[in-house]
């Protein structure tokens, strides 16, 4: 029987200092693995010597496509590129640096043989993470859980494995502003999830900088929910109970003839109108944020765009499946 085929998917940015030692762990795992791969790796716009690493990782592996990204486009936007052209019966995403082991493709891929169309990866906080990544990765994953209708994994990673079943069905979310973690939630699908404990990056600095962070975080929040919306409708609902309290209170004082005890109070008026100009400004930011995404998605603009695309050579077979092969 032919053997099945798998895409592998890896976005990298600026990796040139761990892009050679990930692809020999890669291959390691792959190549006592009885399936047909196809590696593709997206250069998003690398300004290092990145490009020419994988033009040498190319030549001396048939089975590696490169995509190169016009310019950076972002983790997610190269990742929708990579799953966009990847083949393969199986398509598997994970990061270019040696924080997502290889090592547990197989097991990936015994699982899904086993029927699921989606294998979840569960970063165990106990690993090589630091403590400022641990908290705001917590406290991102109890926000987005709380307000949108999509429950998204916390500790949840683009390391994940996709029947072409379900790719073709992210495939056709045709969205601007991606959180492929949310999105991969939303299709559904037989899914399960593997606990995994991150190791150290191979080598160089994490290029999640603060504001990609904080742009993740706002496309994962204002793209799955629409509680900021509700948010100040309510904190307007408030006011209005809270400016009913205040009519009652000076009404009564009025009718028992106790006006005179009511101060001029300019500080609390000056307050209560600070207070409703804020959450007036809030609430407009809110709408105006929405708006901005919808404009951005009336725009139709591409997710990314693709400078130049190195298909692979072939997609070799290993000679011998393991002894201790459980799969198919
Ligand atoms: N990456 C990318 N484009 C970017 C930022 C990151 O393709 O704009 C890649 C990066 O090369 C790596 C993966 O996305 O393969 C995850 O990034 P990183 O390891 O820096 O994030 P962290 O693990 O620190 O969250
Ligand atoms: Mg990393």
């Amino acid at each position: 029987m032919q053997p099945k085929t798998v895409g592998i998917v890896v976005p990298v940015y600026n990796e040139e200092e761990a892009i050679l030692a990930f692809h020999a762990q890669l291959r390691e795992s792959l190549d006592v693995l009885p399936y047909r791969f196809t590696i593709t790796y997206v250069n998003d716009g690398s300004a290092d010597g990145t490009a020419a690493m994988l033009k040498q990782i190319q030549a001396n592996d048939a089975r590696v496509a490169v995509l190169e990204l016009s310019r950076n486009f972002g983790h997610q936007a190269a990742l929708s590129a990579g799953l966009d052209a990847a083949p393969g019966d199986y398509v598997i995403s994970l990061d270019g640096d040696g924080q997502h082991p290889p090592t547990m493709i197989a097991e990936m891929l015994q699982l899904a043989e086993a029927g699921y169309d989606v294998v979840l990866t569960q970063r165990d906080d106990v690993g090589h993470v630091s403590a400022f990544k641990r908290s705001t990765a917590r406290i991102f994953y109890n926000l987005i859980n709380r307000m949108g209708d999509t429950q998204v994994l916390p500790g949840g990673a683009d390391f994940r494995l996709l029947s072409r079943n379900a790719l073709e069905a992210l495939k056709g979310m045709q969205e601007y502003h991606r959180f492929l973690r949310g999105m991969v939630a939303w299709i559904g699908f037989r899914t399960v999830i593997l606990p995994y404990q991150p190791p150290e990056r191979l080598a160089g600095k994490s290029k999640y900088t603060l504001k990609k962070m904080f742009a993740l975080a706002r496309d994962a929040v204002f793209s799955f929910s629409l509680v900021p919306l509700y948010f100040g409708l309510s904190l307007g609902g408030l006011m209005l109970v809270l400016a009913l309290l205040e009519m009652v209170y000076v009404i009564s004082l009025w009718l028992r003839g106790a006006q005179a005890s009511l101060e001029p109070g300019w500080s609390s008026l000056m307050f209560v109108i600070l207070v409703t100009g804020g959450l007036l400004m809030i609430l407009l930011g809110f709408i105006g944020v929405y708006i901005g995404y919808i404009f951005q998605e009336v725009k139709g603009r591409p997710v990314y765009i693709v400078r130049k695309a190195e298909p692979a050579r072939s997609s070799a077979v290993p000679a011998t499946p393991p002894a201790d092969w459980e799969g198919e």
